[in-house]
């Protein structure tokens, strides 16, 4: 489903992802770990286009990631993403938020995107909430907006850089309960997050990056419980 191979990416000087190769397949839910600033969020935003990549591929179901155009904006539509601002229109309701990607991108009557939007709204527990603005909401409730919306272009993929982190702690729950779900519904998810239990109960496999690298690939389990590599093991001894 993602692809991603020899991928090269430098901000200036700062080599922030170094030889970059992952295949994520269909149906399985990836969560990325590793310290602050090893490049976690770069990997994120690459497989998108949020940024470009200096060399290497990245593919979307077997689709080379297009520079820029219509192509990409279409490769895009597949690909949600959920970043730790929720990044919601301010002055539209939250079924309007849910409704535009769907009238906008693709092209969905306006009938049927409301349906569709309150579904997704159901799904994520906020229905009773659809005419209200953003604001009026809690942090929580408006990152289950931000998760519906992405789903709402019914993307192949999701991406979450640490959604629940701006979050008060009572509210990070009802949005992992969210992606516990959709992941056992068989979406598959890139998630950043620094929540263990998350990718403890949820997660098909771990990748930890240290200074731009794929320093582990595992499954949850032995990541957790025998990480190979001594800055895995101090990044664990740290948050655990
Ligand atoms: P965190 O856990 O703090 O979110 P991260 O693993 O997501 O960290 P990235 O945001 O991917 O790390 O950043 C990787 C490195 O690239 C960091 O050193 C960061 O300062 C740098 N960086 C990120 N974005 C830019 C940018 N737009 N311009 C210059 N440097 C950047
Ligand atoms: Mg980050």
């Amino acid at each position: 489903m993602i692809g991603m191979y020899d991928v090269e990416k430098h901000f200036g000087s700062l080599h922030v992802l170094k030889n970059i190769k992952l295949e994520v397949p269909a149906g399985q839910v990836l969560v990325v770990l590793g310290p602050s600033g090893s490049g976690k969020s770069t990997l994120c935003r690459t497989i998108n286009r949020l940024e470009p990549v200096d060399s290497g591929k990245i593919t979307i179901d077997g689709v080379v990631l297009p520079d820029e155009g219509k192509a990409l904006a279409q490769l895009r539509a597949d690909v949600g993403m959920v970043f730790q601002s929720f990044n919601l229109f301010a002055h539209k309701s939250i079924l309007h938020n849910v409704m535009l990607g769907p009238v906008k991108v693709r092209k969905m009557k306006k009938g049927d995107a409301e349906k569709l939007a309150v579904s997704l709204l159901e799904r994520v527990g906020i229905a009773s909430q659809k005419d209200k603005l953003p604001a009026q909401l809690s942090g929580g409730q408006q990152q289950r907006v931000a998760i519906a919306r992405a789903l709402a272009m019914q993307p192949k993929v999701m991406l979450f850089d640490e959604p629940t982190s701006a979050l008060d702690p009572e509210m990070v729950n009802e949005v992992l309960d969210v992606m516990t779900s959709l992941a056992k519904e068989g979406m598959t998810m890139v998630c950043v997050t620094h929540e263990m239990g998350f990718a403890r109960k949820a997660a098909d496999r771990v990748i930890f990056m240290a200074e731009g690298e794929i320093v582990e690939d595992s499954t949850p389990e032995s990541f957790f419980t025998n990480p190979q590599s001594s800055r895995a093991k101090d990044f664990l001894s740290k948050i655990l």
